[in-house]
């Protein structure tokens, strides 16, 4: 069985599939790995390294591609500057395993299908303890977290540690981190360890003690309604409830140095939480750091990918953290590809047993066919329109 990774063509992508210690893992169990040449290089990781662990170094795109047995990537694949698409470099039957965002980018999984190409999408690897070493939507967001903060105390004009000076003491900041699921327990983590006192708000009330067991303030709210979704995940609170949450998290904004927002819904727009109006009562100097400004923003006003200032509040909206820490986000990315792979290989070829839960979840597209139902509705939808 053959492995091929590929360099990532997707601008400021700096990740890479797997790395040299993972490669050697696969090498030792007598899979033979391919690496395009320079692949890991925006990742610090040579060709040489590479080849230490036990990979050929590939020049041959058309090689790389065309004769593999299962491709690894980070990215979803995609058009490449020479008017090819990534898709089309694949022959039909391989294994595709990478980001996919199969439901933003539909159209995507019915052209693997249209390949017959077996594509499995990390997006979808169901967040079951069994499954949780495989989870890369986890390892990137605390990855995503911790830069958030890095880039919110970077860019505050205030200490975040309390200081205790010759030339005066200097009290905390105060960081609010709204949405506390992965990526905003390592955002709170991370502003704790520099020192700021923080506060957290989730509309999912099991995080509280998680949050508490972090040194952070819980922010309480009774939304009266149910906001938990299978597995695990945040559902789309009514309208009632949205204003209620923001009027309970008005004045924690108002009076934060930092806010850091996380809060994401499945498949939906990113709620609304910091409306413009918070934005105006926030002091000058404060900073909004927007973790969901693609997935349309948590807070009125942010761009994706660039920083705006409103009455001296800085609001950024920084896009792909994960690539800003490229050597740990792509070993812990491949260690979450590593034990997929691992699990899905028996006796040496890669075999997709759709008993298998983690299989059937996070297959989109086999023999042809999109199989995940709502990725199928919304093929249809869209063919219905078209
Ligand atoms: P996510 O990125 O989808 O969302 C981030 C956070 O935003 C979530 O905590 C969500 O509750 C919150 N949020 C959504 N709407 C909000 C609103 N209107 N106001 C405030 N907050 C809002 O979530 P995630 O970090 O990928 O994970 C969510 C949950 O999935 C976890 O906390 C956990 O329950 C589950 N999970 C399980 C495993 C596992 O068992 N292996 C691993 C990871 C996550």
């Amino acid at each position: 069985m053959r492995i091929a990774v590929p360099r990532e063509i997707e601008m400021g992508e700096r990740r890479v599939a797997l790395i040299p210690d993972t490669v050697s893992r696969l090498t030792k169990q007598g899979i033979e790995v391919w690496i395009e040449a320079g692949a890991g290089e925006a990742a610090y990781f040579s060709n040489a390294d590479y080849e230490k662990a036990g990979a050929t170094i590939v020049f041959d795109l058309e090689a790389l591609w065309g004769s593999c047995d299962v491709l690894l990537k980070v990215k979803p694949p995609q058009r490449r500057e020479d008017g090819r698409h990534e898709v089309d470099l694949l022959q039909s039957g391989v294994t595709l395993i990478s980001f996919l965002d199969p439901l933003g980018n539909p159209e995507l999984a019915g052209r693997l299908a249209d390949r017959h190409i077996s594509a499995l999408s990390m997006e979808l690897i169901p967040r079951i303890s069994r499954a949780q070493s495989m989870d890369a939507l986890s390892s990137q967001a605390s990855v995503s977290g911790y830069q958030a903060v890095l880039i919110a105390a970077a860019a505050s004009p205030k200490f975040f540690p309390m200081l205790t000076t010759a030339a005066g003491t200097i009290p905390p900041a105060k960081v609010f981190v709204i949405g506390a699921g992965v990526a905003g327990l390592q955002a709170i983590a991370t502003a704790r360890r520099l020192g700021a006192v923080v506060e957290a708000f989730d509309i999912r009330p099991a995080v509280k003690e998680e949050v508490q067991s972090l040194g952070a303030k819980f922010v309480e709210v009774n939304l009266e309604e149910d906001t938990v979704a299978a597995g695990g995940y945040a559902r789309e609170v009514s309208e009632v409830a949205k204003q209620k949450t923001q009027q309970a998290i008005a004045d924690h904004v108002k009076l934060s140095d930092v806010v850091i927002t996380t809060a994401q819904v499945p498949g939906k727009r990113a709620p609304l939480l910091v409306t413009a109006d918070m934005v105006a009562q926030m002091k000058p100097g404060a900073i909004v750091v927007d973790m969901a400004a693609e997935q349309g923003g948590n807070c009125e006003g942010t761009k994706a990918g660039r920083d705006v200032v409103k009455n001296g509040v800085t609001l950024i909206g920084p896009t792909n953290l994960p690539s800003s820490m490229p050597v740990h986000a792509s070993q812990m990315y491949a260690k979450n590809l590593l034990t997929l792979v691992q699990h899905l290989v028996k006796n040496g070829e890669l075999l997709l047993n759709f008993e298998d839960e983690i299989t059937r979840e996070a297959c989109v597209t086999h023999a042809g066919e999109v199989r995940h139902p709502r990725v199928r509705e919304l093929l249809n939808q869209m063919a219905t329109v078209g």
